[in-house]
């Protein structure tokens, strides 16, 4: 790259030099201890990056753990099946990853011998994997000079480059991830990019970073223009599409059990539990809508074969999915029939469940928000 987005102090060899070294001093005067940090095993780096993508290091710690001890290698993983996978990962949210985890686990154990490979190529070949998972494999595992640009180093480097294009814009994308290329150092690149992430982390957080204990104050170009607290420029976010939809909560009065369905493979949370629920108006990620379009009660007969009775709405409840913001409308309802429930369109099982047992069933966040209700409507009274 030439010309006017090149121009920066990443090309002055002395500069890198400073940067990496306050760095490092920093770094390893002392830092957070996480439970992926100092791993050189690149099952368990590949997990938790996996894990960590728009995640907060928080929330992962208690899944990484638990995903671990049920999943030691990635040859236990590869031969699991998919729902134990979504089990395991069940309430961490963006189910694409685990289900491209488990694939990429497969083409591992089937592609690599059950090793994970540390070339670029054969890392971006895997699914799910990308330039920064792939440059936190090859750097945090094998200590190859590979550079990474997440969320935590590309407002650092945006700072330090005192760069005003948008994030996310190509141009930020390739500019930062440049001066990522030249930052990381032949030497210890993988404690490198972990102190550039922690720094990001505790030090230059996105809100007043704290330049006076940052180890990088002097090279910073941001702070010395004294326009740190307003980069990195963030590009206008486009609002949610909104969408609303409504599911029936059908309890079976002879034994109390509730109607599920679970839904089939090829769309978002294939394999997923849930109460019947059809699409009404607005956005429809999960594809649920009819043709014509359906209430909920022709809808729940659509899907199951069994006709119902609805009784009162309970407070609608919200969730977001890839780019929409849902409002699903859970109500009660009995059913008319005794007849056992067939699944219809999208569906591969629809069953009566005992109330104890649904939570044994992988369901989406908001689906899990409702088996407490589904439950209380058995309580007598
Ligand atoms: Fe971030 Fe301030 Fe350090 Fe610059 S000096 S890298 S803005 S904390």
């Amino acid at each position: 790259m030439t010309g006017d987005q090149d121009r920066g102090p990443d090309l002055d060899p002395a500069w890198l030099r400073r940067v990496r070294a306050d760095l490092r001093a920093w770094y390893d005067r002392g830092h957070r201890e996480l439970p992926w940090r100092d791993d050189r095993d690149p099952y368990r780096i590949l997990v938790s990056e996996m894990m960590l993508v728009q995640t907060t290091v928080a929330a992962v710690t208690p899944y990484f753990h638990r995903f671990l001890a049920r999943f030691p290698t990635v040859g236990d993983l590869a031969e699991a099946p998919e729902n134990d996978v979504l089990k395991a990962w069940e309430g961490l949210g963006y189910y694409r990853r685990a289900r491209q985890l488990h694939a990429a686990a497969k083409a591992i154990v089937h592609d690599h011998g059950g090793t994970v490979p540390s070339s670029l190529d054969a890392l971006q070949a895997l699914p799910g994997v990308g330039r920064y998972i792939a440059g936190a494999v090859r750097s945090f595992a094998f200590d190859l000079p590979a550079p990474i640009v997440e969320a935590n180093t590309q407002r650092v480097l945006a700072r330090l480059l005192a760069w005003e294009g948008a994030i996310g814009s190509p141009a930020t994308t390739e500019r930062l991830w440049r001066a990522a290329e030249r930052l990381v150092p032949e030497e210890g690149p993988g404690a490198f990019n972990q102190a550039i992430m922690e720094l990001g982390a505790t030090v230059c957080t996105p809100k007043l970073p704290s330049c006076l204990v940052c180890p990088v104050a002097g090279e910073c170009l941001a702070r010395e223009r004294g326009i740190q607290d307003r980069l990195p420029l963030k590009a206008a976010p486009k609002p949610p599409l909104p969408g609303a939809e409504a599911c029936a909560l059908i309890r079976r009065p002879d034994d109390g059990r509730v109607l599920i369905v679970q839904r089939g493979p090829g769309r978002l949370w294939a394999d997923f539990w849930e109460f019947p629920t059809v699409h009404l108006t607005g956005a429809d990620p999960a594809g649920r809508a009819f043709d014509p379009p359906v209430d909920l009660a022709t809808g729940v007969e659509h899907l199951t074969g069994i006709r119902i009775s609805l009784l009162d709405p309970l407070p609608p409840i919200t969730y977001s999915v890839t780019k929409h913001r849902i409002t699903l409308t859970p109500y009660r309802a009995v059913p008319l029939s005794s007849d056992p429930p067939v699944p219809g369109p999208g569906l591969v099982q629809a069953i009566w469940e005992a109330p104890e047992f649904l939570s044994r069933h992988t369901f989406s966040s908001a689906g899990r928000k409702l088996i407490p209700k589904a439950a209380e409507l058995l309580t007598p009274g």
